[in-house]
């Protein structure tokens, strides 16, 4: 993954900026910046700029996303949000007719299906790639990742090895063996596509020779068999954020497999493993901790396990079986930054099986004080008695 400027740098705020500020900075960056604006051979960089400045502003004036990016950075924002998502969010109010600013943002936000967007964007400011070749974006992978509820409460940082088609490293994807090239097809005479008549109407369909590419492979790539691509193992670092839950959908921009357009995406489903201590409601966690029977009468100070080690916990003099207490904050981080989850701890008071004598004298004498009828006289030898 590339790395990116930090977005306040870029639009050249301060981290605690008002949106009215931040409005203010970029509408000045982006008339400096407009391509129309600049001399022809600046257009690129103005172009590659403008862009910068638009996403920068994109993020920092939604403050869902700017949230998000104050507490995650760019991989926070790129995991969750493709990248017409982050041109769609922002406020683009106020703006001003900046020099046809109108014009892209209907292009960002207007009618485009998914992975159009960058496309669209070359095209507007004359970049389109000339050719015949249609170019396409890779596939996207999807790829399962499984992590544990103390990952899933904390986030993680995991190496996930993808196993992907790349462009042949010896032909460098034309499917062409080096040093041989492709030849002007004969069918088409490299036109690509080929006109007929039926019915009187003249119909074009791509070149069924060369499929509509114009040229003809005569010696294959011996690596590749001519396919142009590669089966490959890459390696990449993904950041999982905090409060993911079993089915989530990370989307890692670029990481997908390769193609004439660019790369696709590379989605990471998370699968979240059941633990055997907690259980997980949204973002809490529920455990059961015994106590012995002492404790629960006299009170005590018990060891809880949390998702970070053992915390001592009180519990008050009297405590029945099965109540509940709630450690605050110790549940899982929320996913969209709502604050932790609590830990409730369900105390489950041990009554002791097997007595000693000594134990049973006692206990036996704790009744009589308590005025316990603990006789072992079962209820009918009770009435046998009381009708004598
Ligand atoms: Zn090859
Ligand atoms: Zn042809």
């Amino acid at each position: 993954m590339t790395s990116k400027r930090d977005y306040y740098e870029i639009l050249g705020v301060k981290k605690n900026a008002t949106l009215d500020e931040i409005k203010k900075a970029y509408r000045g960056l982006a008339l400096r910046h407009h391509p129309d604006r600049v001399p022809h051979e600046q257009k690129k960089e103005a172009e590659e700029k403008f862009k910068e400045i638009s996403e920068a502003y994109a993020v920092l004036s939604d403050s869902k996303k700017r949230a998000l990016y104050d507490q995650y950075g760019h991989s926070g924002i790129d995991q969750k949000y493709a990248y017409e998502d982050i041109m769609r969010g922002g406020d683009w109010s106020d703006l001003g007719d900046i020099g046809g600013l109108g014009n892209i943002l209907k292009m960002f936000m207007g009618g485009l299906g998914s992975g159009d967007i960058d496309n669209a964007f070359d095209s507007f400011f004359g970049f389109e790639e000339q050719g015949r070749q249609t170019r396409r974006k890779g596939r996207n992978l999807e790829i399962a990742v499984g992590i544990s509820l103390e990952e899933a409460a904390s986030g993680v940082e995991k190496s996930i090895t993808i196993p992907r088609y790349e462009f042949c490293s010896a032909c460098g994807g034309n499917g062409v063996k080096p040093g041989t090239k492709r030849v002007v097809c004969s069918q088409c005479k490299g036109q690509g596509r080929v006109a007929f008549v039926r019915g009187g109407f003249q119909f074009v369909q791509p070149c069924p020779k060369c499929g509509g590419e114009g040229k003809l492979t005569q010696s294959p790539c011996p690596a590749c068999h001519g396919e142009g691509k590669q089966r490959e193992t890459h390696h990449i670092k993904v950041r999982i954020p905090a409060g993911v839950y079993t089915g989530s959908n990370l989307r890692v921009r670029g990481e997908g497999e390769a193609g004439t357009a660019g790369r696709g995406d590379l989605y990471v489903v998370i699968e979240v493993s059941p633990h055997p201590v907690f259980q997980r409601h949204n973002n809490d966690i529920l455990t059961e901790v015994t106590i012995s029977l002492t404790k629960a009468i006299l009170g005590s100070e018990i060891d809880v396990p949390t998702l970070n080690g053992h915390v001592k916990m009180k519990i008050p003099s009297g405590t029945q079986s099965g109540r509940v207490f709630r450690l605050k904050d110790k549940g899982i981080l929320d996913l969209r930054l709502r604050g932790r989850g609590d830990e409730l701890v369900r105390v489950i008071v041990d009554i002791p099986r097997d007595l000693t004598a000594g134990q049973r004298r006692l206990i036996e004498e704790f009744a009589r004080i308590s005025g316990d009828d603990i006789s072992k006289e079962t209820f009918k030898e009770k009435i046998t008695k009381a009708f004598k």
